[in-house]
């Protein structure tokens, strides 16, 4: 406790949100950006709006996102730490908040498979930040012993180079990243729960394309995803 109390003067820790000196019990963000934080409680609501928004196009079991993502929200900032500036832990924390929330409403998932960067996009990240939100979310559901047992990062590849979604359209983004992966089936998933882990739903494209790209293989599959972000 002294070290880190010794750490906490040498290099103040920040709240990840609101920039606050963190007192030195508190990890990431204090205690009131925890409390206010707009989280949509949709894990305890089946057939919810995410949901109903994926329906048209796919069966997905349970779609259950953290907290709703607006431009004007000042959590945005979480997923650009996790997404663009390396913050590793960070993303490996929020994965874990996820991961408690979503473990009583999805008790029978059996792997955790985070959404993949092309090869080329993660080689220049240096990290494939679903696949550091799906460590933490693994660890909250299994326990830290299971968890490098559940989550799956070779089943599912990227194969087209996509550019950043952000930057295009909304109607354009269907037919980028429609069959933009493909399944490897380096396990048997055959009947398998399976819990897609990507940082923001927002139109959906992505999981629906890594949703077919398993289902074309294993047509009986269970499968839901989770995300930190929710943009309606
Ligand atoms: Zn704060």
């Amino acid at each position: 406790m002294w070290l880190k109390c010794l750490g906490d003067l040498i290099f103040p820790r920040k709240c990840e949100v609101c920039g606050r000196l963190l007192p030195v019990d508190v990890e990431y963000l204090c205690d009131d950006c925890l409390e206010d934080m707009p989280l949509t409680y949709y894990w305890d609501w089946p057939e919810n709006p995410a949901e109903k928004k994926l329906w048209v196009r796919t069966y997905l079991h349970r779609v259950i996102p953290l907290f709703f993502y607006t431009r004007e929200s000042q959590y945005i900032t979480l997923i650009h730490k996790i997404k663009y500036r390396g913050n590793i832990r960070l993303g490996h924390y929020m994965g874990s908040l996820l991961g408690e929330k979503i473990k009583r409403a999805l008790p029978d998932v059996d792997y955790i498979v985070p959404v993949p960067l092309h090869p080329i996009r993660r080689w220049r990240r240096g990290y494939n930040q679903a696949e550091v939100i799906a460590k933490g979310v693994a660890e909250a559901m299994f326990g830290l012993s299971d968890a490098s047992d559940r989550v799956l990062t070779d089943v599912l590849k990227r194969v087209r180079y996509t550019r950043t979604q952000t930057r295009r359209k909304m109607d354009d983004k269907w037919s980028n990243v429609a069959n933009a992966f493909r399944l490897h089936t380096t396990k048997d998933l055959s009947g398998k729960h399976i819990l897609i882990i990507d940082d923001v739903l927002t139109t959906g494209s992505t999981a629906e394309a890594a949703y077919s790209a398993i289902t074309k293989v294993y047509n009986d599959c269970k499968i839901s995803i989770a995300t930190l972000g929710y943009v309606e």
